[in-house]
Protein backbone atom coordinates (compact mmCIF):
# COMPACT_ATOMS: atom_id res chain seq x y z
CA UNK A 1 0.00 0.00 0.00
CA UNK A 2 1.71 3.45 -1.13
CA UNK A 3 1.87 5.63 1.77
CA UNK A 4 0.39 8.36 -0.08
CA UNK A 5 -3.41 8.65 -0.09
CA UNK A 6 -3.84 10.10 -3.30
CA UNK A 7 -1.12 7.55 -4.82
CA UNK A 8 -2.97 5.17 -3.59
CA UNK A 9 -6.32 6.68 -4.83
CA UNK A 10 -4.38 7.35 -8.06
CA UNK A 11 -3.17 3.60 -8.60
CA UNK A 12 -6.82 2.53 -7.40
CA UNK A 13 -5.30 0.51 -3.90
CA UNK A 14 -7.75 3.36 -2.04
CA UNK A 15 -11.44 3.31 -3.96
CA UNK A 16 -12.94 7.01 -4.70
CA UNK A 17 -15.97 8.34 -6.47
CA UNK A 18 -13.56 8.92 -9.75
CA UNK A 19 -15.35 11.10 -12.16
CA UNK A 20 -12.19 11.47 -14.79
CA UNK A 21 -9.34 9.31 -15.32
CA UNK A 22 -7.09 8.86 -17.90
CA UNK A 23 -2.75 8.15 -18.24
CA UNK A 24 -1.95 11.28 -16.74
CA UNK A 25 -4.91 12.56 -14.31
CA UNK A 26 -7.37 11.35 -12.09
CA UNK A 27 -10.66 13.33 -10.74
CA UNK A 28 -12.65 12.45 -7.73
CA UNK A 29 -15.12 14.01 -5.30
CA UNK A 30 -14.03 15.43 -2.39
CA UNK A 31 -14.98 13.38 0.23
CA UNK A 32 -15.98 15.95 2.72
CA UNK A 33 -17.50 18.48 0.06
CA UNK A 34 -17.49 22.20 0.57
CA UNK A 35 -19.40 23.23 -2.43
CA UNK A 36 -22.46 20.87 -4.26
CA UNK A 37 -19.64 19.81 -6.79
CA UNK A 38 -16.59 19.43 -5.12
CA UNK A 39 -13.58 16.97 -6.90
CA UNK A 40 -10.47 16.81 -6.66
CA UNK A 41 -7.97 16.85 -9.55
CA UNK A 42 -4.29 15.05 -9.24
CA UNK A 43 -1.47 13.61 -11.18
CA UNK A 44 -1.00 9.82 -11.57
CA UNK A 45 2.43 11.20 -10.30
CA UNK A 46 3.64 12.13 -6.98
CA UNK A 47 4.78 15.79 -6.66
CA UNK A 48 4.12 17.25 -3.38
CA UNK A 49 2.57 20.70 -4.61
CA UNK A 50 1.74 22.73 -7.36
CA UNK A 51 5.37 25.07 -7.64
CA UNK A 52 7.11 21.43 -7.69
CA UNK A 53 4.71 20.01 -10.65
CA UNK A 54 4.88 23.40 -12.46
CA UNK A 55 8.38 23.65 -11.98
CA UNK A 56 9.16 19.92 -13.20
CA UNK A 57 6.16 19.35 -15.76
CA UNK A 58 4.50 22.64 -16.70
CA UNK A 59 2.92 20.51 -19.38
CA UNK A 60 1.27 18.32 -16.55
CA UNK A 61 0.31 21.26 -14.16
CA UNK A 62 -1.29 22.76 -17.19
CA UNK A 63 -3.45 19.63 -17.77
CA UNK A 64 -4.51 19.71 -14.12
CA UNK A 65 -6.42 22.73 -14.92
CA UNK A 66 -7.66 21.62 -18.15
CA UNK A 67 -9.35 18.94 -17.03
CA UNK A 68 -10.67 20.49 -14.22
CA UNK A 69 -12.32 22.80 -17.11
CA UNK A 70 -13.73 20.46 -18.94
CA UNK A 71 -15.50 18.33 -15.30
CA UNK A 72 -16.76 21.95 -14.91
CA UNK A 73 -18.60 21.60 -17.72
CA UNK A 74 -19.09 17.91 -17.23
CA UNK A 75 -20.61 18.73 -13.58
CA UNK A 76 -22.91 21.11 -15.52
CA UNK A 77 -21.37 24.42 -13.83
CA UNK A 78 -19.15 25.71 -16.28
CA UNK A 79 -21.77 28.65 -16.95
CA UNK A 80 -22.18 29.62 -13.81
CA UNK A 81 -18.90 29.99 -12.53
CA UNK A 82 -16.68 27.65 -10.84
CA UNK A 83 -13.47 27.90 -8.60
CA UNK A 84 -10.34 26.16 -9.59
CA UNK A 85 -7.72 26.51 -6.31
CA UNK A 86 -4.77 24.66 -4.86
CA UNK A 87 -3.13 24.85 -0.98
CA UNK A 88 0.26 24.84 -0.16
CA UNK A 89 1.56 24.03 3.08
CA UNK A 90 0.53 24.30 6.61
CA UNK A 91 -0.70 28.32 6.39
CA UNK A 92 -2.54 27.43 3.78
CA UNK A 93 -4.10 24.18 5.24
CA UNK A 94 -2.96 21.58 2.80
CA UNK A 95 -3.48 18.47 4.49
CA UNK A 96 -2.30 15.55 2.03
CA UNK A 97 0.91 16.32 0.31
CA UNK A 98 -0.24 15.17 -3.21
CA UNK A 99 -0.51 18.57 -5.32
CA UNK A 100 -4.44 18.89 -6.13
CA UNK A 101 -6.68 21.26 -7.13
CA UNK A 102 -10.08 21.81 -5.66
CA UNK A 103 -13.11 21.97 -8.34
CA UNK A 104 -15.31 23.69 -6.04
CA UNK A 105 -18.89 24.90 -7.79
CA UNK A 106 -22.53 24.89 -7.51
CA UNK A 107 -23.14 27.84 -4.96
CA UNK A 108 -21.89 31.38 -4.55
CA UNK A 109 -18.14 31.09 -3.28
CA UNK A 110 -17.49 33.67 -1.29
CA UNK A 111 -14.21 35.95 -1.32
CA UNK A 112 -11.84 36.58 -0.23
CA UNK A 113 -11.31 32.50 1.49
CA UNK A 114 -11.55 32.36 5.08
P1 LIG B 1 -6.23 19.98 1.24
O1 LIG B 1 -6.72 20.23 2.65
O2 LIG B 1 -6.22 21.21 0.39
O3 LIG B 1 -4.90 19.25 1.25
O4 LIG B 1 -7.30 19.04 0.56
C1 LIG B 1 -7.35 17.67 0.81
C2 LIG B 1 -8.75 17.25 0.51
O5 LIG B 1 -8.77 15.84 0.41
C3 LIG B 1 -9.78 17.63 1.60
O6 LIG B 1 -10.77 18.47 1.03
C4 LIG B 1 -10.34 16.27 2.05
O7 LIG B 1 -11.71 16.32 2.33
C5 LIG B 1 -10.03 15.40 0.85
N1 LIG B 1 -9.89 13.98 1.13
C6 LIG B 1 -9.20 13.39 2.13
N2 LIG B 1 -9.28 12.06 2.05
C7 LIG B 1 -10.04 11.80 0.94
C8 LIG B 1 -10.49 10.59 0.32
N3 LIG B 1 -10.16 9.37 0.81
N4 LIG B 1 -11.26 10.68 -0.77
C9 LIG B 1 -11.61 11.89 -1.26
N5 LIG B 1 -11.21 13.06 -0.71
C10 LIG B 1 -10.44 13.01 0.37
Amino acid sequence: MSECLFCAIASGEIPADVVHSDDRTVAFRDINPQAPVHVLVIPREHYDTAGDIAAADPALAAELIRVAAAIAQQEGVADSGYRVVTNTGADAGQSVRHVHFHLLGGRGLAWPPG
